[in-house]
């Protein structure tokens, strides 16, 4: 005999909870499954705990440098792993908790801890129990990708979930992918004191960005010590005693890297073929994303696809308005659509990128004519000040109707920055509106005016 309820959510991770709990305060009978750890990839192995690691290796980085600020550190700086884990597992820790205790303590929602597959089209399996809903909400999410590396099953190598578990100092650490993640963690493990090589497989680094931004990446990173490895065309792994060799092929430079432990960052796939899909007739793309219309229903009625899993994101804030924008739908009576959110986004190496819109490239292929607007941030008195001026600001607006199309602001304090232009896009107003905003002195954000003052046809 199957348990009926008005919804069931499978996952718990960034736009699972909210909608539960939404449902349930409408008086909706909910059930929400969870086979791993409450909040998911954000929480447990994603961007908390390696917020909270770059956090420990930016404090690293100052102390080192603090003798260019006047400031004496009479000793050398000495890393704590086993601290700085520490640290890190409290924060997760107290968020993980706290997706547990609102969801437990939530009336009208029922737990269950397992896997859950699909029986049928509105029938789940969790376990011994059998439940069914007219509404299925789907947040599965996804894990690190593990593509048929040649060697790759002969090593032992760290994803970013078992990355979690690292409370010491690899010697030398291979980051096989130059892309989000594998540069984050690159970058944090340098600075804990690592030797770090970047092996990318492409020309260049972060390659959805334009070019300026990869060369400005490569610079800052190159910078602090670390080795990269692009064009790395056939990676090959191979144990050697107890060190990992990875054969990167490169066109110039060793074949050969030997690193004390490899972390695989090279994308990722979505949790859906071990969910019984095929049972509710719900369809996937060659990928293995689930299908889904503008406001997130798949094929099959009464389901529904949120976050990760979905292929319209790959990150917390697109979960979280997938999340709004079901609800908005089904709750509110306002038809929000996925197709009407900006592309917005940050990568968290220190200075971060902050990103909005469209890139050049995107801008240059779309045809139309546009101005842009650029300064390096040693012209950003803030910056200067701070003594961080690495990176650059570049904003492209359309030179017809004045919208802003896009920016890449890589600088210190930028993933905060983005966002007065962000919200500008989303009013659709003029980027004149910004040009004569009048900013606060001094910071990074004063200057976004002043770039938009001096705007010049883009090429
Ligand atoms: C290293 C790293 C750093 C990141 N940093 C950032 C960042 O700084 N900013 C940002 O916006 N994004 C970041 N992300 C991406 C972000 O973590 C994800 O986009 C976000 O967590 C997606 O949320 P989700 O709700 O789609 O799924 P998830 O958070 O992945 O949650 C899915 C949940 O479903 C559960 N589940 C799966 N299958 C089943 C099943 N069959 N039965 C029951 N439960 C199931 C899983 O156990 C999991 O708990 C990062 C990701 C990684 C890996």
């Amino acid at each position: 005999m199957a348990t009926t309820y008005d919804a069931i959510i499978i996952g718990t991770g960034q736009a699972g909870p909210p909608l539960a709990v939404r449902l349930a305060s409408t008086g909706m009978k909910v059930a929400i499954i969870e086979r791993k750890r409450f909040g998911g990839t954000c929480v447990n192995t994603g961007c908390i705990p390696t917020k909270t690691l770059v956090a420990s290796a930016r404090a690293a980085h100052v102390a080192r440098h603090a003798g260019e600020y006047g400031v004496r550190i009479d000793s050398a700086i000495d890393i704590d792993m086993k601290k700085v884990k520490e640290r890190k597992d409290e924060v997760v820790r107290r968020s993980n908790e706290g997706v547990e205790k609102w969801l437990k303590s939530t009336e009208k929602l029922t737990v269950y801890e397992g896997h859950a597959r699909f029986e049928g089209a509105h029938q789940v399996r969790v376990g011994d129990e059998l439940l069914e809903a007219d509404k299925i909400f789907i947040n599965v999410g996804g894990r690190a990708a593990t593509p048929p590396l040649p060697g790759l099953d002969q090593v032992s190598y760290f994803t970013n979930s078992t990355m979690m578990e690292v409370d010491f100092l690899p010697e030398h650490l291979i980051v096989i992918g130059g892309s989000y993640i594998g540069l984050e963690f690159a970058q944090m493990y340098r600075r804990f004191g690592s030797e770090v090589t970047i092996v990318e497989m492409g020309p260049r680094l972060i390659q959805r960005e334009d070019e300026d931004v990869s060369e400005a990446i490569n610079t800052i990173l190159e910078n602090e010590g670390i080795n990269i490895r692009l064009s790395a065309e056939c990676i090959a792994l191979e144990k050697r005693g107890d060190k990992v060799a990875v054969n990167v092929d490169c066109k110039s430079g060793d074949k050969t890297v030997v690193g004390s432990h490899a972390l695989l960052a090279v994308g990722r796939v979505p949790n859906t073929e071990d969910l019984g899909l095929e049972n509710a007739g719900i369809a996937v793309d060659r990928r293995g994303y689930i299908q889904v219309d503008d406001q997130f229903r798949t094929n099959v009625p009464g389901i529904y696809a949120l976050g990760d899993c979905n292929g319209r994101g790959a990150f917390t804030h697109t979960a979280y308005n997938d999340y709004e924008i079901v609800a908005a739908n089904l709750l509110d009576g306002d038809e929000r659509r996925v197709n009407d959110r900006i592309t917005a986004y940050a990568l968290y190496i220190d200075p971060p990128l902050g990103r909005a819109g469209m890139t050049e490239t995107e801008v240059r292929k779309s045809g139309r004519k546009a101005l842009i607007g650029k300064r390096p941030m040693t012209r950003v008195g803030r910056a200067v000040e701070k003594g961080e001026t690495q990176g650059f600001m570049k904003v492209l607006v359309d030179a017809g109707t004045k919208d802003i199309l896009g920016a890449a602001l890589l600088g210190i304090e930028c993933d905060e920055v983005i966002h007065s232009i962000l919200d500008v896009m989303y009013t659709k107003a003029p980027y004149t509106v910004i040009q004569r905003a009048m900013h606060i002195h001094p910071t990074v954000s004063e200057l976004i005016p002043t770039i938009l003052g001096e705007l010049k046809p883009l090429e």
